[in-house]
């Protein structure tokens, strides 16, 4: 399965990649979720072999179908590249791209208002999201991946430091 964080544009997710994560040895990697109520924290670390730019990196997240599919299917590895959502309206695409509801660009009416045709669909616009990985054919193989809820983070000094400096240390201030 893949591990894709996301990012708001290309060039934020290549100078990523560029400057910390293709300087990581993939044994090394490690990925956590932390499990706290309905979110969770995404961490994620390794060694590099270019320890100056190196960092750890997180994202506090909703649980989601996804997350839970990747929490009962990843059987202890995966790839791990970065994504850029980018939406795309109906001028965007080719007839046969499919919206958010589940229509493609033909099922939409084509003058100025973009409604879907399907009877029982609410459809208003046609908005596609598109996913693309940046870098295109880079990936790393992580094998070190764990769940733990909120109250197991201090046996992991990974989620111990990144919880602490980012909730806990700031709610002592
Ligand atoms: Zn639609
Ligand atoms: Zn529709």
């Amino acid at each position: 399965m893949n591990v894709v964080p996301l990012f708001q544009d290309k060039k934020e997710a290549n100078n990523l990649w560029i400057e910390t994560i293709q300087w990581w040895s993939d044994p090394t990697i490690k990925i956590r979720f932390v499990e706290s109520g309905d979110d969770y924290w995404f961490i994620m670390g390794a060694d590099s072999k270019k320890p100056e730019t190196n960092q750890s990196l997180f994202k506090v997240l909703k649980k989601s179908e996804n997350y839970e599919r990747f929490k009962n299917g990843h059987g202890g590895e995966a790839y791990l590249r970065l994504g850029v959502y980018s939406q795309k309206f109906k001028n965007d695409v080719k007839d046969d791209a499919v919206c958010n509801c589940g229509h493609i660009k033909e099922d939409h009416d084509s003058e100025d208002d973009d409604e879907c045709y399907y009877e029982d669909c609410n459809c208003k616009k046609f908005e596609s999201f598109q996913l693309n990985l940046y870098p295109r054919k880079k990936k790393k193989t992580v094998t070190d991946i764990k769940f733990v809820q909120e109250d197991q983070v201090k046996d992991d000094p990974l989620t111990w430091n990144c919880l602490y400096i980012n909730k806990y240390k700031k709610k002592e201030q």
